[in-house]
C-alpha cells in the first residue's frame, strides 16, 4: 500500500535551499514500512541550514512521533525519534534531569539530533550527543526495525550516528539524560579586544568550565578582529539558590518573525552595528545566573528568524581545524569574508575535544568556527568554495548539517572515513534508497 503524503515545499532552514517534494508524516509506528515505497530521506523539525533534509524521493516527517516512553530512576530515557529537544527539557529538567548535550536550538528531534550526532557548548568536556546514546531503534531498507548500540551491530550504531539519515529511519532513541541540580547556569564574561586574546581564553580556560563559547564579532578589522564576548558556565548548585526560589525556570514564549524582510535588509553597516551593540552590552561579570533557555537557546527568542535574510536566505559556514591551526589561519579566514563583504551577525568560536566514533561525524579535536552569511548570488558560491578550499588545506573539514556547498571530491578530502561508511552503507541499503539532495551533491547516494 501507498500511504499519500501531501506535496509541500519544504526547505533548509537557511531557506537558500528549497524543494517541493511529497511529504509524510506517521503517526504510528507501525504504519512505517508503507511509508519506505518512493523513499527519500527522514526530517525532523528542519533545522539543518542546507539540504540534509530535503529529497527528490518522499520525505518522511517525525513530528507526529512524539511519545516518551520511559525513564529510569537512573535517568535513561527511551523516547520517540519525532520528541524535541525542547520537549524533553520542559518534562525532565523540573525533575533534575536534563540533555547531556544540546545544540543552540530546543527545536531540533531526537532524530535529527542523533543523525547529525550533534555538539554543544560542552563539546571538550562531553562528547558528542551520539556518545550518550544507549540504544536505536533503526527502520532499515527492508522495512525491518533493528535494534542497535555501541556493543550490539555497532558498525550500523556508528554508521548511523551521524549519517544524516543515510543508513534508515531512527524510530527510537535510548539516551543517558544528565543530572541538573538546578534549571540555571552560573556564568562567567568576560571580553576579548582581538582574535590572539580570544584564542589565549580557550587555551587557559576551557578546563575551568563545563560550558564554553565564544560570540565572535566576525565583521570587525584591523586590532580588533575577533574581538569576542567569552562565556564560561557550570549549572548552579541548589544551594547557591535563595530559599523560596524556583528551581527550575520554564522558557518565556517566543516573538514570530512575520514576513521576509526586503533583499538587504541584514547589510554590512546593520551587522557592524549589531555586533557592537552586542559587544558593548556584555561588560565582563562573574558568577551571573542564566536561565537554562537563555543560555542554550538565545536565538529561540524569535521564531522562524531565517526570514531577516530575505528570500534569498542565508548559509552557514561551520568548519574544524587541528590543534595546531589557531591564530593565522582564523585570521585569514575572516579576511576572505570581508574580502567578499558579506555582512555576518554573531560568529561562533569554540574548542572542541576528542572526536566520536561515528564515521561521519563532525566534531574533531581543535577550534570550530560558525558564522551565517547571506546569500548574495555567485559572489556567495565563490566565499564558500574558497572558505572550504582553505579549511581542508588546514586538515579540517566542514559539517554536513550545515553545508549546502560542498562538492563530492572536498567532501571526500574532508571526511577520510567516507569509504568506511559508505561499505556499512551498502550492506544496509544496498539499493540505495535513503537519499537527500546533500547525499546526492557530495555522492553518498551511488550505492555501489
Ligand atoms: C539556530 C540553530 C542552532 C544550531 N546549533 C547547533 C549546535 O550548536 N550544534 C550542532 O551540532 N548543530 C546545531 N544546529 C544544527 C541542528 O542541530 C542539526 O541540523 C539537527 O540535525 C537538526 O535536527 P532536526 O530534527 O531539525 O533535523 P532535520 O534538519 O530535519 O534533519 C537533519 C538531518 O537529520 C536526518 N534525520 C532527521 N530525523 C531523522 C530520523 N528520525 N532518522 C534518520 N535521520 C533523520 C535528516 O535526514 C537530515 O540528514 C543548529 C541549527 C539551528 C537552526
Amino acid at each position: 500500500m501507498h500511504e499519500a503524503g501531501r506535496t509541500l515545499e519544504i526547505a533548509g532552514w537557511g531557506h537558500a535551499m528549497r524543494r517541493r517534494a511529497e511529504v509524510l508524516r506517521p503517526e504510528q509506528q507501525s504504519r512505517l514500512s508503507e511509508a519506505l515505497e518512493g523513499f527519500g530521506i527522514a526530517r525532523g523539525l528542519g533545522r539543518a541550514y542546507g539540504d540534509a533534509a530535503l529529497s527528490e524521493g518522499r520525505v518522511w516527517q517525525t513530528t507526529r512521533l512524539t511519545r516518551m516512553l520511559s525513564l529510569t530512576p537512573e535517568g535513561v530515557l527511551t523516547a520517540e525519534a519525532g520528541v524535541s529537544l525542547g520537549d524533553i527539557v520542559r518534562t525532565f529538567l523540573p525533575r533534575g534531569w536534563t540533555l547531556p548535550v544540546t545544540p543552540g536550538t530546543q527545536w531540533v528531534t531526537l532524530g535529527g539530533a542523533v543523525a547529525s550526532d550533534v555538539h554543544g557548548k560542552n563539546h571538550h568536556a562531553a562528547g558528542t550527543f551520539g556518545q550518550h546514546v544507549k540504544e536505536l531503534v533503526l527502520l532499515t531498507a527492508e522495512g525491518q526495525l533493528r535494534r542497535i548500540s555501541p556493543e550490539h551491530q555497532s558498525e550500523i550504531f556508528w554508521a548511523t550516528v551521524g549519517g544524516m539519515g543515510l543508513t534508515g529511519v531512527i524510530v527510537e532513541v535510548t539516551i543517558q539524560l544528565a543530572p541538573a541540580e538546578t534549571g540555571y547556569l552560573s556564568v562567567d564574561y568576560v571580553r576579548s579586544g582581538g582574535l590572539e586574546e580570544t584564542l589565549e581564553w580557550f587555551s587557559g580556560h576551557d578546563r575551568r568550565y563545563p560550558y564554553t563559547v565564544a560570540w565572535i564579532d566576525g565583521l570587525k578589522e584591523g586590532q580588533g578582529l575577533g574581538r569576542a564576548v567569552l562565556m564560561g558556565g557550570r549549572v548552579t548548585a541548589s544551594r547557591e539558590l535563595g530559599a523560596g526560589e524556583a528551581r527550575y525556570p520554564m522558557p518565556r514564549g517566543a516573538v514570530r518573525v512575520p514576513f521576509d524582510f526586503p533583499p538587504g535588509s541584514l547589510s554590512l553597516p546593520v551587522g557592524r552595528a549589531f555586533n557592537a551593540v552586542y559587544y558593548g552590552m556584555h561588560k565582563p561579570r562573574e558568577n551571573v545566573r542564566e536561565p537554562w533557555w537563555k543560555f542554550f537557546y538565545p536565538l529561540d527568542v524569535a521564531d522562524e528568524w531565517f526570514r531577516l535574510y530575505g528570500r534569498r536566505g542565508f548559509a552557514q559556514y561551520q568548519g574544524v581545524y587541528p590543534p595546531e591551526i589557531g591564530l593565522g589561519e582564523i585570521r585569514a579566514l575572516l579576511r576572505r569574508i570581508h574580502a567578499a563583504h558579506h555582512a555576518n551577525f554573531l560568529g561562533v568560536l569554540k574548542r572542541m575535544g576528542p572526536p566520536s566514533p561515528g564515521l561521519l561525524s563532525f566534531p574533531r579535536e581543535g577550534l570550530t568556527l560558525a558564522l551565517d552569511l547571506p546569500v548574495q548570488g555567485e559572489g556567495t558560491l565563490r566565499l564558500f568554495r574558497d572558505l572550504y578550499a582553505m579549511t581542508a588545506d588546514y586538515g579540517g573539514r566542514v559539517y554536513l548539517a550545515k553545508d549546502a556547498f560542498l562538492t563530492r571530491e572536498m567532501f571526500r578530502r574532508m571526511y577520510p572515513n567516507w569509504e568506511a561508511f559508505m561499505a556499512v552503507k551498502a550492506k544496509v541499503d544496498p539499493r540505495g534508497m535513503f537519499r537527500s539532495l546533500l547525499s546526492e551533491r557530495i555522492g553518498l547516494g551511488e550505492v555501489r
